[in-house]
C-alpha cells in the first residue's frame, strides 16, 4: 500500500513586518499571493495527497481568493502560536489517517518539487538543513559570550517531515505540558524525544518576512527573466454617431463615437495584440471572438487584464508598453496622463513603464478624413530564460 502523505501549511500569523497592510503571506510576489505559491507546491505535487491549510479566520476572504482552484482541505483556524496552529492542522488531518506529514510555512513560496521529494524520501523525522556561512556568536546584553563552531551549525527550513502519529503525539504531549513556544516542529519533536535527521535544504527556499526579503527575491527573479521579447499590435475602428471615444480605458467626450463589437478602444486592442504577439499566443480575435455575444459592448480593460495574466502565467513580467494613437480629433494630449495611469493600473506596472503618443495624419488617408481612428503598440516583456 502506498503511504498517504499529507501537508500542513501554516498561514495563521498576522505578521505585517513585510511592510504591507496585509499579513505577509497574502502579499504578492510575481503577481501571485505568496500563500498561493507555497500551497500550490504541495497541492500540485504528485506524492502529496492531502493539503491542510491553517489560517487566521479574519483572513478567510483573502484566503479563498488567493487559493481559488487549488485542491485543498477546508482550512482550519490557527491558534495563538505557530505551534498551536500546527496542532490544529494535525488534528484536522486525523480522519484521513495519513502516514506521514510535511509541515511548511506559507511565507516560503520557493519550495521546489525536488525539496518536497527529498523530504518524503527521508525516513522518520527530518528537516531541510543548510551549512552556515556566517560565523555565529552567542551574545548576552550586547556582549559576546561564545563563538560557536560553524562546522557543526546548520540553518534549518521547512518543509519538515514526520511520521504523522509521532508528530501528533509529540504536539499533544507539549500542549499537555503547557509548552506552546516551540518555533519549529523539529524543536518540539526533539523535546519529545524523537530522533530528528536532516536532508539538504535549498538556499533559494527563503522566507519572505521583511521588505528586504521581498526585494532580494525580486532581484533574483529579475535575473531569471532573460528571454526578452517585443511584440507589436495595430487596430482600427471607424467613427460613427455617438458622444465619446474610449481610449486606453478612459472615456473621452467627442462629437462622434466609434463602432465596434466591444467598446472599440483602439489603444487597448493594439496593446493586447502587442502582448499576445510577444508571447506568440495568437491575437485578440482568437481569445475574444467577435462572434461571441458575451463581448458585445465589453469594456476592453478585461482584454488587457487577460493578456497581462497570460504573461504572469508564463512566469514573466511586462517591461514596457508603448502606444501611438492616430486621429485628427479628439485631441488626445490633454488626456495623456489619465490614459497612461489607467493602462499602468490595468497592467499592474508603474507609470514610467507606459508610453503614449498621439499624432494626426496631416489630413491624409482615412484618419485624415476623420473616418476612423488607429493605434499601434509595442509591448516589451521578459520571460524566464529557457533551460535549453
Ligand atoms: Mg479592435
Amino acid at each position: 500500500m502506498t503511504e498517504v502523505v499529507a501537508a500542513v501549511v501554516v498561514a495563521a500569523g498576522r505578521g505585517t513586518r513585510a511592510g504591507g497592510a496585509r499579513p505577509k503571506q497574502y502579499q504578492e510576489f510575481r503577481g501571485v499571493p505568496v500563500i498561493r505559491t507555497a500551497i500550490a507546491a504541495f497541492a500540485e505535487h504528485p506524492a502529496v495527497s492531502l493539503v491542510q491549510p491553517v489560517i487566521h479566520l479574519a483572513d478567510l476572504d483573502q484566503y479563498r481568493a488567493a487559493v481559488a482552484g487549488l485542491n485543498l482541505l477546508e482550512p482550519v483556524s490557527g491558534g495563538a502560536t505557530r505551534q498551536d496552529s500546527v496542532l490544529a492542522g494535525l488534528a484536522a488531518l486525523a480522519p484521513h489517517r495519513p502516514q506521514r506529514v510535511l509541515v511548511h510555512d506559507a511565507a516560503r513560496p520557493f519550495v521546489t518539487p525536488a525539496l518536497i521529494e527529498r523530504a518524503i524520501a527521508t525516513p522518520g523525522a527530518a528537516i531541510p538543513a543548510l551549512p552556515v556561512t556566517d560565523t555565529i556568536k552567542l551574545v548576552t546584553d550586547g556582549r559576546v559570550v561564545e563563538t560557536l563552531d560553524r562546522g557543526r551549525l546548520r540553518a534549518v527550513q521547512t518543509p519538515q517531515v514526520f511520521d504523522y502519529a509521532d508528530l501528533l503525539a509529540a504536539h499533544r504531549k507539549a500542549a499537555a505540558a503547557d509548552r506552546h513556544d516551540f518555533t519549529d516542529d523539529a524543536a518540539l519533536a526533539e523535546w519529545a524525544g524523537l530522533p530528528v535527521g536532516t536532508f539538504a535544504g535549498e538556499s533559494s527556499n527563503i522566507k519572505l518576512t521583511t521588505p528586504e526579503d521581498f526585494a532580494i527575491a525580486e532581484k533574483a527573479y529579475r535575473a531569471e527573466l532573460t528571454d526578452l521579447r517585443v511584440g507589436s499590435g495595430y487596430d482600427v475602428h471607424a467613427f460613427a454617431d455617438g458622444d465619446h471615444v474610449m481610449l486606453g480605458g478612459v472615456r473621452i467626450p467627442h462629437t462622434r463615437g466609434v463602432t465596434g463589437h466591444s467598446d472599440a478602444d483602439v489603444a487597448l486592442h493594439a496593446l493586447v495584440d502587442a502582448i499576445l504577439g510577444a508571447l506568440a499566443e495568437g491575437d485578440i480575435g482568437v481569445h475574444f471572438p467577435p462572434s461571441d455575444p458575451q463581448w458585445r459592448g465589453a469594456s476592453s480593460d478585461k482584454f488587457l487584464a487577460f493578456a497581462v495574466e497570460r504573461v504572469k502565467a508564463r512566469g514573466g513580467a511586462i517591461a514596457h508598453l508603448d502606444v501611438t494613437v492616430v486621429c485628427e480629433a479628439p485631441r488626445v494630449g490633454p488626456h495623456r496622463d489619465a490614459i497612461r495611469t489607467r493602462i499602468a493600473e490595468i497592467a499592474g506596472i508603474s507609470l514610467d513603464r507606459v508610453g503614449l503618443k498621439a499624432t494626426t495624419s496631416e489630413k491624409l488617408g482615412f484618419t485624415g478624413r476623420s473616418e476612423g481612428i488607429t493605434a499601434s503598440a509595442l509591448a516589451t516583456i521578459r520571460l524566464p530564460g529557457s533551460s535549453t
